[in-house]
């Protein structure tokens, strides 16, 4: 029997929660046969920080961006458009527009998006969105600076059918299912997850958050992404094993860089 392998397309290896056990995290997940993690950058620090990790945990593959909380902090930027041409470098982001806190103002969060929108097609890598409670700012984000040629998820997707569905279809994006997909009022989610097409569907923890059942209240983990990827397989009415094969297919396609 070969083991199932699936690829962890969104996590912050480089949290404070894991400062005690790292090592036994990434451990875990290798166990669980997760051979790869892109742990996202939110700023300078933790861009850097996951670089770090990559050096020690071949299976850690950072990103670099801004998250949209700290925007407001983000400046020119210049360190990212160092690290975007590092070749271990696999996305830009995460980046994108977060509404429901607005801890940097909209108009800002707007602008250092479009930036690494930009930048992200300057030197032809991913783009790792983050959109919350703000669908119509990202649509017209994405209409004027993005096309569909290029390659982006719009992770930790929380959204309708409808949405997804407008998603997938003008901009040809993936998206990423995490946590969420394992709670039982999740209806409208579960719907989406049933009916958008599989080969645009890629699974993701976002550890440290997000935590699926049974586990909610306690810290996530990459490991954890089995229990997301069997509700996945149960929605659809297919094995596990599918939903891993075909996830991890197209988690290749999204990061080309996994692929080494
Ligand atoms: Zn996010
Ligand atoms: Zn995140």
């Amino acid at each position: 029997m070969t083991q199932t392998v699936i690829v962890d397309t969104h996590a912050h290896l480089d949290g404070d929660e894991y400062e005690a056990d790292r090592d036994a995290v990434i451990d875990r997940a290798a166990a669980a046969g997760i051979v790869a993690i892109v742990s996202a950058g939110q700023d300078e620090a933790t861009s850097r920080a996951n670089l770090d990790l990559e050096a020690r945990h071949p299976s850690v593959r950072p990103s670099a961006g801004v998250h949209p909380h700290l925007a407001a902090k983000a400046g020119a930027m210049r360190w990212l458009a160092g690290l975007a041409r590092d070749p271990r470098v696999v996305a830009i982001g995460e980046c994108g527009l977060d509404y429901h806190y607005d801890f940097s103002p909209r108009d800002v969060q707007r602008d250092v998006f479009a930036r690494q929108l930009e930048l992200a097609a300057e030197v032809s890598l991913p783009v790792i969105i983050h959109c919350r409670e703000s669908e119509d700012d990202l649509i017209a984000a994405l209409r004027a600076g993005y096309s569909r040629e290029r390659r982006a998820v719009v992770h930790c997707f929380t959204g309708t059918y409808d949405f997804g569905r407008a998603l997938v279809d003008e901009f040809d994006v993936y998206l990423g299912i995490g946590g969420a997909v394992t709670f039982k009022k999740a209806e409208a989610l579960h719907d989406a997850v049933r009916r958008l097409p599989l080969d645009r569907l890629v699974l993701e923890t976002d550890c440290p958050y997000m935590t699926p059942t049974p586990h909610r209240g306690k810290r996530n983990e990459p490991s954890y992404i089995l229990l997301t990827c069997a509700r996945v397989a149960e929605l659809r009415d297919l094995t596990a094993e599918a939903v891993a094969q075909a996830t991890t297919a197209n988690a290749s396609r999204l990061f080309p860089k996994l692929r080494r």
